[in-house]
Formats: C-alpha cells, sequence, structure tokens
C-alpha cells in the first residue's frame, strides 16, 4: 500500500479549514501576538493582556486604539477580511502594519472560542462577535472605547494539539518574554500583564531606558545609553554591562519585535570596537526602520524573522549608530575602569 498509487482527494473545508489555521495559531503564543499587533495596529496606547492556564484556558488582550466600526464587525473573524490593504496587488508590497492578512482572528475563532467587543470612540455602543468554527453571532453591547477580544477554550476541540502543548508554566514563561519584548520596542504604550490573576509586567510611558528599567530593572536602565542616527533609534548598555550571551540584544523592524539575524548582532558588537571584550554580548534595544518594500516579513507565518533586503546596509547603520553613540558619550570609555 505505502508504495502504490493513490487517488487524490479534496479535504472537507472543516478539515482544511482546521490546518490552515493551525499555520497561524498553533500555540497560545501566537494568539498573544496575534492579538497584541491589532491592538498596535490599532494606535492603542494603553494594552492590558490577561492569560490564565497558559493562555489555554484564555488569552485576553484590551485596547484603547481605535475600534472597529459596528457595521464592519461581522468581517472581524472571517477569513483573508482586513482593514489593512487596499484590495489591490500593488500594497502588498507596501504594508506598514503589523497585520495584512486578515487570518489571525479567523484562526484563533477556529482554535477555540473568539469573543470580541469593540466600541470607536465616536460611536455610540458598542458592538460585539462570538465566533466558533464556521458559527458567528453579532450583537450589541455597551463598552469603553477600543476593543477586548477574548480566546478561551483554545484546542478544546483538537486533542492531539492540546496534548502537543508545553506545560502551562513554560508557555507563560516564554510569553512573559515575547512581551518583554513587545515593552523594550514600544515604550510609549502603557502596558499591564497578568498572569492567572497576577501582574507579571507593568509598564507606564516612558522611553526605551524606561523600559528597560520596568523589564530588566533599574540597575540596567542606568547603564543604557541613547542611540539615536540613521533610522536606527533605542539603547545599547554601556561597555561595563555585558553578558556572556547574546540574549539580551533586541531588534525590531518598522516595530515589530524580531529574531535578529546575527549579522545585526554583530554590527552593534562591531560598534563597540575595542570597547568591548571579546566573547561578550551589551544588552540593546534597536528599533530599525527600513523601507516597507525593503524587508519581508512573510518569510514566516509567525512573522518572526525577516528578509531584509539589503541587510549590510542595514547592519552598517546600526553599526555606525552604535558607535556613535558610545563616542558621544566619553563616560562610557572610562567605565570599565571604574567597575
Ligand atoms: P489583520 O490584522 O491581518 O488585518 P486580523 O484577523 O488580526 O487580521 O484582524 C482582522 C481585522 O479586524 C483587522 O484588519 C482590523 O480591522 C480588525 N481588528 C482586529 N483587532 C482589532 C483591534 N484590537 N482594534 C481595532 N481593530 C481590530
Ligand atoms: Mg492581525
Amino acid at each position: 500500500m505505502r508504495y502504490a498509487a493513490r487517488v487524490i482527494h479534496v479535504l472537507p473545508p472543516h478539515v482544511a479549514r482546521l490546518i490552515a489555521a493551525g499555520e497561524v495559531v498553533s500555540r497560545p503564543l501566537d494568539v498573544v501576538r496575534e492579538l497584541v499587533d491589532n491592538a498596535l495596529d490599532a494606535g492603542a496606547t494603553r494594552i492590558e493582556v490577561e492569560v490564565e492556564e497558559g493562555g489555554l484556558r484564555v488569552v485576553r488582550v484590551r485596547d484603547n486604539g481605535v475600534g472597529i466600526p459596528a457595521e464592519s464587525v461581522a468581517l472581524a473573524a472571517v477569513r483573508h477580511a482586513t482593514s489593512k490593504l487596499p484590495p489591490d496587488v500593488s500594497a502588498v508590497e507596501s504594508v506598514t502594519t503589523l497585520g495584512f492578512r486578515g487570518e489571525a482572528l479567523w484562526a484563533a475563532a477556529q482554535a477555540g472560542h473568539l469573543h470580541l467587543v469593540t466600541r470607536p470612540a465616536a460611536q455610540v455602543g458598542a458592538a460585539e462577535v462570538h465566533a466558533h468554527a464556521e458559527d458567528v453571532q453579532v450583537g450589541r453591547t455597551s463598552a469603553p472605547a477600543g476593543t477586548t477580544v477574548a480566546v478561551s477554550g483554545l484546542f478544546g476541540a483538537l486533542p492531539a494539539r492540546l496534548r502537543t502543548q508545553l506545560p502551562p508554566a513554560s508557555e507563560v514563561r516564554e510569553i512573559t518574554a515575547l512581551l518583554g519584548r513587545y515593552v523594550l520596542h514600544h515604550p510609549a504604550v502603557h502596558w499591564r500583564v497578568t498572569v492567572d490573576g497576577e501582574a507579571r509586567v507593568t509598564h507606564a510611558p516612558a522611553d526605551h531606558r524606561g523600559a528597560v528599567a520596568s523589564v530588566y530593572g533599574p540597575v540596567s536602565a542606568n547603564r543604557v545609553l541613547a542611540v539615536e542616527a540613521g533610522g536606527v533609534r533605542g539603547v545599547v548598555s554601556r561597555p561595563e554591562l555585558t553578558r556572556a550571551r547574546r540574549d539580551r540584544m533586541h531588534f525590531s523592524v518598522n516595530g515589530r519585535p524580531v529574531q535578529a539575524p546575527p549579522e545585526l548582532e554583530k554590527a552593534v558588537i562591531e560598534g563597540y570596537a575595542e570597547l568591548l571584550p571579546a566573547g561578550v554580548a551589551p544588552l540593546c534595544v534597536l528599533d530599525l526602520t527600513v523601507a516597507p518594500g525593503d524587508h519581508n516579513p512573510n518569510v514566516h507565518p509567525a512573522k518572526q524573522t525577516v528578509a531584509l533586503a539589503d541587510l549590510p546596509g542595514v547592519a552598517a547603520r546600526v553599526r555606525s549608530a552604535v558607535a556613535a553613540a558610545l563616542a558621544a558619550h566619553p563616560l562610557a570609555r572610562l567605565a570599565p575602569a571604574l567597575s
């Protein structure tokens, strides 16, 4: 049978749907990332994330962003429905939002139960949607301006998927680390992260240094220098604040926290020149701005790896921005002798 020629059949829609949704949402962390991306795309200045039982019981994200107009709410959880791309092929090359595929809410509603409540500030009364699989119910309610999306009972109908999930404590660790990166790269937002009812991350609007304080504590925050040159913004640590691993080197590209290519980490280290002892890494939080057409966030469904069209050029910008920041703070040069 194994080597026999076999007929091809088209999968029933509900099976195809679950497989496709699984590409976008395969674990609670994916739901957190997608909902937070939506809140940032909505211009929120306040984002609250609640996670229960490792996110399998519920992931809830509340924002004070622009909301969804009542007449569009029924489309929010429809596949390939988005407000972020005009229906025009050329627009795909110039997306500036974190989302653009119109798949996240749809996928969340396949993997679990989606409840969305939303109200644009100028609209009287809020709209709500309950969505699960093909069942979508729209209603009216009242709510503050902004949007709250809750995804509950993730993978309740998919025992095999449920069995392969990390233990809740491990998933929470990764979710908290991810949200820490969002805080670092979006420090002007008021963040609050609650895990099983307990506050894990709170961050009041600040600059990058303030975000380092929220995530790594005031000692680290007092040892960073501002970087701002050539489309590279953020902070780097003074040379005395080093790590054996590169685990505190953070990059975002056009607002999206990304897994940086090693070339960019290397460029930062080169920016220190002889100031940094060999084999150690600094702390850095760097937001890179590139032309929308110069990077492709599509290489991975989770959009966490980026393909930069001009990686050497971006690396050169990073190297010189870091070098300039260190040169502007002569104390940074004395610091190793003082510590
Ligand atoms: P995408 O973000 O790729 O457009 P989603 O499935 O994540 O797809 O969301 C579908 C649409 O729902 C978005 O395009 C947006 O119009 C709306 N939406 C989702 N979340 C929010 C939110 N938090 N605030 C405002 N609008 C939202
Ligand atoms: Mg989205």
